[in-house]
């Protein structure tokens, strides 16, 4: 039995179970070794007490009920609890009750008790994990459900795992019945240009295992159709061992920043008060052409346009009939060219026609023709009946220039071209146009060069009165003694002076000189008659014009009354309040004036009359036909009677037949100069010429 017994308590001590045996009364009569190791209580210490004292408090109440309820319904206790030791440690344990019966009587209880401390601390991390977890989730559902961007995640399969509010919004699908759909159900996507379904980014992402961004100019179809402009990227979502797992989309709306943009790149683009291209974009499509007429060996032609007459109308009626005169160009141009060619403001009264594909370089001349026939109709603004007709250059690529740049270039050569050959016609460009811009700048240069070498000199031309036949005054006429190219006339140079501006200091000199010829001429006592001088626009633009002939009449000491200035009529419509009262200031001093070329300009008679003028100068171009052209013989008439009423002397410009005098004799033109009387003469010429008169 001894041995027996000592057996099974060995068995008992080695078992990892704790074990207490207590008598009918709950007191302890036996423990085992474990028992003694979780409770910390020697089995002196156990002795007598119950087992419920080493119970944490924590749980002590707990545990009594279930012990008493399992008492009563005679079942054995199973439950978990903490024990507390005396230095305050805890144990966490899971404990088994039974009853020691012998079949009348109870005896007393068994109570296995099993140390879980370890699996319930790894219980407890979990919990904690889950509970991180959660508040994880919750922070990142809740941020994902405020943020305005709109989120989509994807399996590896590319079917919809989550979708955050916006991207519900945005959609049209609710996250739950996105769930599980392809992706491309959910977010259809089309490349807002050519309206084809666009690159996925997820399935990019997914295949690329890295962000990308979306393919510029995306647009999002919502589930009703609804389109808007997105902006987007797609980053993978990797597991733990680094594999793809599947994809998030985020995207966002762009429509209205991308109006905007598509409204700002259309003003940088395009002229404000016609819409069509402007220089910049002209530059880019011209670019662009150029490249693909290479692919297809096509040629690509431009027309250069500038308004023969705008300037004048301009001057003339206001700037506001002048843009609606430059509306209405641009509409006619844009009207009789193809839907293909690109119509554009260049500035100004410039516009450029690019034909992108033309087969033969005679066909841009067919396209300026047809404009020319188009421009025969007059414009209709504001009552007015406006007839504007067009000088074109046009150049070709590849033959005339090989970029965009020198392409443009040299149609505005060829423009230039056409304006010299008397405006309202068009010019190809040549190779010798260039040489001849070169001699422009060649010009230029020794213009300067010029006026300090005292290169220049003046011509008088005579102005008879034809009832007396008596001479009466002279024009003073710009002439150039250049050491290399010779005696130079006015229109070889003064338009390039009038460009750079250049004319001002020149025309500064022409009145000087002439003032001192003058009254070099009264000194030595000749025959001195009144001088007319030739003013440009630049040069009575110029601030400083009334106080320079006020210095040179003093300085020289002429009587302003031997001083006539000749004056178009654009430059004086150009402001006409400031005109007037620069011409009234003139008037004061003594100083006559005459209008230059008169009839070719747009003057409008209700202003003439508002100038203090005393001459009006028939142009040449009237007179020159004046016998064997009904209408030009008509406007002389009208001007000659028009001098008449508003008491003006009239004097025709360019008379060299007899026939011509005689048609102004008879209808009582008052003074004539031409080469029928004499050419412009050297100062030695006409010296001798009034020496003459007054023997
Ligand atoms: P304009 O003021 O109309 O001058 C008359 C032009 O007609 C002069 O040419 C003159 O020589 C020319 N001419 C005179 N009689 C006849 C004729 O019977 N038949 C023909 N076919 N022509 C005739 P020019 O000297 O070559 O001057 C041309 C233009 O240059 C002038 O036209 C004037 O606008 C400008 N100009 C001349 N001198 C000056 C100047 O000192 N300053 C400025 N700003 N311009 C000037
Ligand atoms: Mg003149
Ligand atoms: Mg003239």
């Amino acid at each position: 039995m001894l041995t027996s017994e000592l057996s099974f308590r060995a068995v008992i001590d080695a078992s990892p179970l704790g074990i207490f045996v207590s008598d009918a009364e709950g007191g302890c009569i036996y423990t085992n070794a474990a028992y003694q190791r979780i409770s910390g209580l020697c089995f002196t210490q156990a002795l007598g007490t119950r087992w419920s004292i080493a119970i944490h408090p924590e749980d002590r109440q707990r545990v009594i009920t279930d012990w008493h309820s399992a008492a009563h319904s005679e079942a054995p206790l199973r439950t978990e609890f903490r024990f507390q030791r005396k230095d305050g440690s805890v144990v966490w344990t899971r404990v088994n009750s039974a009853v020691i019966n012998d079949g009348t009587s109870r005896h007393g209880h068994v109570l296995t008790v099993e140390d879980i401390s370890e699996r319930k601390a790894t219980e407890f991390e979990l919990l904690a994990a889950e509970e991180e977890l959660f508040e994880e989730k919750e922070r990142a559902q809740v941020t994902l459900n405020s943020i305005g961007d709109a989120v989509l995640a994807t399996d590896l399969l590319g079917n919809v795992t989550y979708l955050n509010l916006a991207g519900e919004v945005m959609t049209g699908w609710s996250g739950e019945e996105a769930l599980g759909q392809p992706l491309t159900t959910v977010f259809n996507i089309i490349d807002g240009s050519t309206r084809q379904p666009a690159d996925n980014p997820a399935r990019r992402a997914l295949y690329e295992d890295q962000t990308v961004g979306l393919a510029a100019n995306c647009v999002l179809i919502r589930r009703d159709g609804f389109e808007s402009a997105i902006e987007d990227s797609a980053a993978p979502i990797h597991k733990r061992d680094g594999q793809v797992a599947g994809a998030v989309i985020v995207f966002h709306d762009v429509s209205q920043s991308r109006a905007m943009a598509a409204k700002m790149t259309h003003l940088a683009q395009h002229d404000f008060l016609t819409g069509l291209s402007n220089r910049a974009l002209l530059t880019e499509r011209l670019s662009q052409t150029i490249g693909l007429s290479n692919r297809h060996s096509k040629q690509v032609g431009l027309l250069f346009i500038d308004l023969d007459n705008f300037k004048h109308i301009n001057d003339a009626l206001g700037h506001t009939v002048g843009d609606q005169l430059l509306k209405s160009v641009a509409a006619r141009l844009v009207a009789y060219v193809r839907s293909t060619d690109v119509v554009c403001r260049q500035g100004g009264d410039e516009f450029v026609i690019l034909l992108p594909e033309i087969e033969k370089n005679q066909d841009a001349g067919l396209v300026a023709e047809s404009l020319q026939v188009a421009f025969d109709t007059p414009h209709l603004i504001d009552g007015h009946e406006l007839y504007v007709t067009l000088s074109i250059g046009i150049s070709v690529y590849p033959d005339d220039g090989c970029d965009a740049e020198s392409v443009m270039q040299n149609a505005d050569t060829a423009m230039f071209h056409a304006k010299k050959n008397g405006r309202n016609n068009y010019q190809y460009f040549q190779a010798e146009m260039n040489i001849q811009a070169v001699h422009r700048r060649a010009i230029e240069s020794s213009l300067r060069r010029a006026l300090t070498e005292n290169e220049f000199l003046l011509h008088f031309q005579p102005q008879i009165n034809l009832a007396s036949g008596a001479m009466v005054g002279a024009e003073v006429l710009i002439r150039w003694q250049d050491p290399e190219l010779g005696l130079l006339y006015p229109d070889q140079f003064v338009p390039i002076a009038e460009e750079c501006g250049l004319i001002v200091p020149i025309g500064n000199w022409v009145l000087r000189e002439a003032c001192q010829q003058v009254q070099e001429w009264l000194n030595a006592g000749l025959c001195a008659v009144p001088v007319a001088v030739n003013i440009s626009a630049a040069e009575f633009r110029n601030k400083g014009f009334l106080a320079g002939i006020t210095r040179i009449l003093q300085e020289t000491g002429l009587d302003p009354g031997y001083l006539e200035l000749e004056l178009t009529e654009s430059i004086l419509m150009q402001d006409v309040s400031t005109a007037v009262s620069l011409l009234e200031a003139l008037k004061e001093m003594g100083v006559r004036l005459a209008i230059d070329d008169f009839g070719t300009g747009y003057s409008s008679l209700s202003y003439l009359k508002r100038f203090p003028i005393s001459t009006l100068k028939i142009d040449q171009s009237f007179v020159h036909d004046i016998v064997t052209d009904m209408d030009d013989a008509t406007i002389v008439m009208a001007v000659i009677g028009m001098g008449r009423n508003l008491k003006l002397r009239v004097i025709a410009e360019g008379v060299e037949t007899d026939e011509q005098l005689a048609f102004l004799r008879s209808h009582q033109c008052d003074e004539a100069q031409g080469f029928h009387f004499s050419q412009a003469l050297s100062v030695t010429e006409f010296s001798r010429l009034i020496q003459t008169d007054k023997r």
